[in-house]
């Protein structure tokens, strides 16, 4: 198999990445295909579908290799499961698969599927493109097992000073502040590290993002240019 596409995404780095797509329906990515697959003709028709499953590649963690069990963050990451039981990216065939909503489809100069929701690090390979199909994909009595746990999002907050740069930069990156929002409601410290002093930071765009949490609060303290 060779890659079709590449994702150009607002997610530069893994880190802050969410769970799943949909969880942050602000989020914005690009499928570009590669040649020879950059044909108008590849995506007649994709237009009707609202949304699409993505296949791809884990090319950020495949060096990485795998195991037959893996410890998922939902579980407190003292607790094993098997990776076939898991989203694990640390998986035999390093393969991903995301749901996301198609924003718009550009066939002037090769070609641009625009994604809105997806969780994808930028410059993953996309194997292929399906149409999500709701009357067979959406089952009504499905259940997500331990991956649900029902935890409640993060408050977030701005500091004055952010503030001020977000609204800078809002006619240039208009969904950047909802972004942060919703990135940092998924709480994506690692192993729930509860250290309210401590700062983080997060790529997205061009931007470094800082922000500290306590348990229910998260507050950007600044966005800077990288
Ligand atoms: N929806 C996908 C991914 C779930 S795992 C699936 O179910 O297969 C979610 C993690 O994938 C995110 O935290 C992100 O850091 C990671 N990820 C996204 N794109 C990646 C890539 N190209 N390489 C490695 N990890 C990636």
């Amino acid at each position: 198999m060779q890659a079709i596409g590449v994702v150009e995404s607002c997610f530069k780095e893994k880190f802050a990445i969410p769970r799943q797509p949909g969880l942050t329906p602000s989020a914005e990515a690009i499928v570009r295909l590669l040649p020879p697959y950059d044909k108008p003709d590849m995506v007649r028709g994709l237009e009707q579908f609202s949304h699409v499953w993505v296949v791809f590649a884990f090319h950020g963690t495949a060096d990485q290799g795998w195991n037959p069990t893996v410890r998922p963050p939902k579980l407190g990451g003292n607790k094993r499961v098997g990776v076939l039981a898991t989203r694990s990216t640390f998986r035999p065939n390093p393969i991903g698969l995301s749901v996301a909503r198609i924003a718009g489809i550009e066939t002037d100069d090769g070609v641009r599927i625009a994604l809105t929701g997806a969780d994808l690090l930028d410059g993953t390979p996309v194997l292929d493109i399906k149409p999500y199909l709701p009357y067979a994909d959406a089952i009504d009595d499905a259940w997500n097992g331990y991956a649900d746990d029902g935890s409640l999002p993060l408050l977030v907050n701005f500091s004055p000073e952010a503030e001020v740069t977000l609204a800078a930069l809002a006619d240039q990156y208009p969904k950047l502040r909802d972004l942060i929002c919703e990135v940092l409601a998924q709480d994506p410290r690692p192993g729930y590290a509860d250290d309210p002093v401590r700062e983080y930071g997060m790529h997205l765009y061009d931007f470094n993002v800082r922000w500290r949490s306590t348990g229910h609060e998260a507050i950007v303290t600044r966005v800077e240019a990288r």
